[in-house]
């Protein structure tokens, strides 16, 4: 997880060249670097309906070539919209058989939580690549077997962690990385929102956890990306605060501490009673930088306050679903070219982890 200067570089550089370009000249500048990575999409839902399609649509590395889903006519429809043969629908129960299907590179694993270890390992199984969505599993050991899956298979295993390819946190790293808000001393970050009853998300069992899992694992990630060090040690608090029935198995309410190596103290929140605007601020000796929203789907802020200089402000110019476009074909050009993805098994691992230890601090159990 350590980004190198140069990897930064180039993933920074590839993604403002991306965003400048006008459509015609990507797909032109795209076509020339060969075959699309062929997508299974697994779980027709709102981050793959609403987002991860539509960004796949707009790119000239990636394409749709099946469906994975429970609902024949909403499969039909999607199929429709994105020319997937009829054929390439498959159901839950023959899954199994993309196997023999030489229409498809790899899958996209949009599931809730619990399932994704299971849909991963069966997919690595068939002998295709997989990018799953983000928590990568409800436990370290499901996440560890997905590890063992892909490698056993000679499969690649990408987390889909946007944030990690997107620029304006791209910048925020080559800031830090290059000393603009001088030595690092604390970290704040929040991200949560007021959930709805009835999502699967209040179900213990297929979402491993509460907004730590969902949402809080923005914060958790962000803070270990912008330091680039592992936390020494973690340390939690839980609550429940509106007794509705919401809240009967995971938690409301988390907040945790995080001591780095170096000495860079982090302070984060999550919340499912709550809408928040996923941020963070950190504090170094020279100045402030803040990004605000931190990890929306598009209308990222940069804000910067330097002692003795200008103060920054300013909004990205990334549309949706332009983030998806680009994790989706970072995954195609790891394929190509038998890269290890930089959010690969181990990344999502290690968030995985970290949250069991918050968990524990906190006196609640992970899975
Ligand atoms: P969703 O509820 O909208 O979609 C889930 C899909 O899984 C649906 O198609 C549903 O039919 C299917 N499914 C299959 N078996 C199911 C079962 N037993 N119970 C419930 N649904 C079942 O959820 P979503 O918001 O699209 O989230 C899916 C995954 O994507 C989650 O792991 C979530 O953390 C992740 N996610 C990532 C981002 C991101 O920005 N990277 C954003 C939202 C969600």
């Amino acid at each position: 997880m350590n980004l190198t200067r140069r990897e930064l570089t180039r993933l920074m550089g590839a993604g403002a060249l991306l965003s400048k370009l006008p459509l015609s000249a990507q797909a032109q500048a795209n076509q020339s670097q060969g075959q699309k990575l062929r997508y299974c999409i697994v779980g027709l839902g709102r981050i793959s309906m609403q987002h991860f399609m539509p960004g796949v649509r707009q790119s000239e590395h990636s394409q749709i070539t099946a469906l994975v889903s429970g609902h024949r006519q909403k499969a039909e429809k999607m199929a429709a919209e994105y020319n997937v043969p009829l054929k390439n629908i498959y159901t839950y129960d023959n899954y199994d058989g993309i196997a023999g299907n030489k229409d498809i590179d790899a899958v996209y694993i949009a599931l809730p939580n619990s399932m994704h270890a299971e849909y991963t390992i069966r997919a690595a199984k068939a002998g295709k690549h997989v990018l799953s969505e983000k928590p990568m599993a409800t436990t370290v050991k499901d996440s560890q077997a997905m590890i063992d899956a892909c490698r056993k298979a000679g499969k690649k295993l990408m987390i889909a962690y946007r944030c990690q390819y997107e620029p304006t946190n791209l910048r925020a790293i080559k800031w830090i990385r290059d000393g603009r808000i001088g030595k690092v001393q604390a970290i704040e970050s929040s991200n949560g929102f007021n959930i709805k009853p009835g999502e699967w998300r209040l179900n213990r069992k297929l979402a491993g956890g509460g907004p730590l899992m969902d949402v809080g694992i923005y914060s958790l990630n962000a803070c270990r990306f912008l330091t680039g060090e592992e936390p020494a040690r973690v340390e939690g608090y839980s609550s429940v605060i509106d007794h509705d029935g919401r809240f009967k198995e995971v938690e409301e309410n988390l907040s945790w501490t995080m001591k780095f190596p170096s000495g860079i103290l982090a302070s984060c929140n999550t919340t499912y009673g709550a809408n928040m605007d996923g941020y963070y601020r950190m504090h170094g000796s020279k100045g402030t930088l803040h990004l605000e929203p931190a990890f929306s789907y598009e209308g990222l802020r940069f804000k910067a306050k330097i002692q003795g200089e200008h103060a920054v402000d300013e909004p990205t110019n990334d549309p949706e679903p332009r983030q998806f476009t680009r994790e989706a074909d970072y995954f195609a050009e790891c394929v190509r070219t038998n890269k290890e993805p930089k959010t690969d098994g181990e990344e999502g691992l290690r968030d995985m982890k970290w949250m069991a230890a918050i968990y524990q601090s906190a006196g609640l159990k992970e899975g």
